[in-house]
């Protein structure tokens, strides 16, 4: 049963043998005058490999480009919107904008903001 002088050879026929008769196959078809066919197959499937994969690395691309991501300006939220971009804090709920790499508070008209200021009390004891 075993005709090959090596054990590798029927292990490596077998995977030969599809490639061999897809090469046989389209050389018949080009000798046939269906050469045609075979390119028009051959350009759809590099179409549809090619296209999905430029697909995928131009909207990583794009993403990297347009994406911002930082913190909430108000409670420290970790926070991920697209560059100019309006987005609402899921935290506490503030309405942030992004800039071209941090977020920025979007105060609404008649807000004055107002820097917090720390007062440390001293506590007195009586003897
Ligand atoms: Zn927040």
């Amino acid at each position: 049963m075993n005709q090959f002088p090596s054990q590798l050879s029927p292990i490596r026929w077998q995977t030969l043998k599809p490639w061999l008769t897809t090469i046989a196959v389209i050389w018949l078809l080009g000798f046939v005058g269906l050469g045609w066919l075979v390119k028009s197959f051959l350009f759809l499937i590099v179409f549809f490999t090619v296209v999905p994969i430029v697909a995928f690395f131009g909207l990583q691309w794009w993403l990297t480009r347009n994406l911002v991501q930082g913190n909430c300006p108000v409670c420290q939220e970790g926070l991920t919107a697209l560059k100019q971009s309006q987005v609402n804090c899921p935290n506490c709920g503030e309405s942030v904008r992004a800039g071209d790499s941090t977020f920025e508070r979007v105060s609404t008209p008649g807000t004055i903001d107002v820097q917090a200021v720390e007062v440390m009390s001293q506590s007195v004891d009586d003897d």
